[in-house]
């Protein structure tokens, strides 16, 4: 989506954005209205330069409150691509390697994805639905340092259908499904990871995509359509799918003694994809667990600092900080996640601290208690 001039002529200066901006916090100067207000002077001004454009987490808390229904996120993605140009480069994270990855996947190469499916449950080369793995086998690799076993969460997920009868397709020919390319103005290298994704699925035969990952689904749905037109098959969450199915299904959760949970809204999950109660229901699933609410939670959840693998800086530590105190300040003893990227990022800022909170995934948390 492109934004118009006169979208952006409807702010009203009210600083809500501001306001409500996690960066805006931390980041001296940082400020969305004055960003949207130095545009509509000089449309291609100081902006193309700055490191701000960089900086927003396209979190949505700015947009999901402008009472005139501005998309900030989406107006300081749509200059990211000419900043590029005249040579404003992002900071990238981890040296780079997930910018690497990516880009190897929009060519013609042999993937490994499925070693991991193919040990741990049953899984098929057609058929009805196809689970879209995204990045979690990279993950495993690159963060292995930080010792989360992040294969975990989708092995948890095929276990869990496979115990419904469902034998899903899992893919070599997957591709990064573009998010971070999206989101950091590469959209030659997102549209080329649309495509091949696409005929991957048609190729399959599968009616319905199950997304672990909240930005592989969000992208699907947000920004897709764009590229491939109308997708060809129904694409759901596994946390939609699993509230759904999971209760009609013969399976018990045995009593564990979990104690206090809370659960971390993802950005691409809540704000963009408005799937808030899911992930809460699957929670209450589990006997002996209470979930208790952080202070910022649903549509005011706050982003986990970071976002496309970039600009990783002290407001991202700080945020992750803040997060992870104010689930101590709940009361939980583990704060659950839905998103492999927010497990990452707040894991790491805890590996630094002594706060005493265990950093868990929703789908793993449900196998474990299975
Ligand atoms: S919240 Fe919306 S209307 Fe208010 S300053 Fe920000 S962009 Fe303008
Ligand atoms: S999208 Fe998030 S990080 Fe970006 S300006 Fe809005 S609130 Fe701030």
């Amino acid at each position: 989506m492109q934004l118009t001039k006169q979208q952006i002529d409807y702010c009203m200066e009210c600083g809500v954005c501001t306001g409500s901006c996690p960066i805006s916090y931390d980041r001296p100067g940082f400020s969305p209205r004055q960003m949207i207000k130095k545009t509509l002077v000089e449309p291609d001004g100081d902006i193309l330069e700055s490191s701000d454009i960089w900086a927003c987490l396209s979190c949505s808390r700015c947009s999901d409150r402008c009472p005139v229904g501005i998309d900030f996120p989406e107006f300081i993605r749509s200059y990211r691509a000419k900043a590029i140009a005249v040579g404003n480069l992002p900071r990238k994270s981890h040296h780079g390697i997930f910018q690497t990855i990516t880009s190897l996947q929009t060519g013609s190469l042999t993937q490994n994805r499925i070693a991991w499916a193919q040990e741990s449950g049953k899984i098929q080369e057609k058929g009805d639905y196809f689970f879209f793995v995204g990045c979690q086998p990279y993950h495993d690799v690159v963060f292995e340092y930080l010792d989360l076993q992040m294969i975990d969460s989708v092995k948890s997920i095929l276990t869990i259908l496979n115990k419904m009868g469902v034998e899903p397709v899992v893919s070599n020919d997957e591709r990064c499904c573009g998010h971070d390319s999206f989101w950091a103005g590469d959209e030659e290298q997102f549209a080329k990871l649309a495509r091949k994704n696409v005929e991957t699925i048609k190729n399959s035969g599968a009616k319905t995509v199950i997304f672990s990952c909240p930005e592989g689904y969000s992208i699907f749905r947000e920004s897709y359509p764009a590229i491939v037109g109308e997708l060809p098959f129904e694409i759901i969450h596994i946390s939609e799918f699993l509230a759904r199915e999971l209760p009609k299904a013969d399976i018990t959760f045995t009593k564990t003694g979990n104690g206090s949970v809370t659960y971390h809204d993802p950005c691409r999950l809540g704000r963009r994809t408005g799937i808030y109660e899911e992930p809460r229901q699957l929670i209450g699933l589990v006997p002996d667990t209470e979930l208790k609410e952080m202070e910022n939670n649903r549509e005011n959840a706050v982003c986990c600092g970071t976002t496309a693998w970039m600009e990783c800086s002290s407001c991202s530590k700080t945020m992750q900080i803040k997060r992870l105190q104010e689930a101590q300040r709940a009361g939980a003893q583990t704060i659950i996640t839905a998103c492999p990227k927010c497990q990452i990022h707040l894991s790491c800022a805890k590996s630094n601290t002594d706060i005493d909170v265990e950093v868990k995934d929703l789908y793993a948390y449900l196998s474990e208690n299975i």
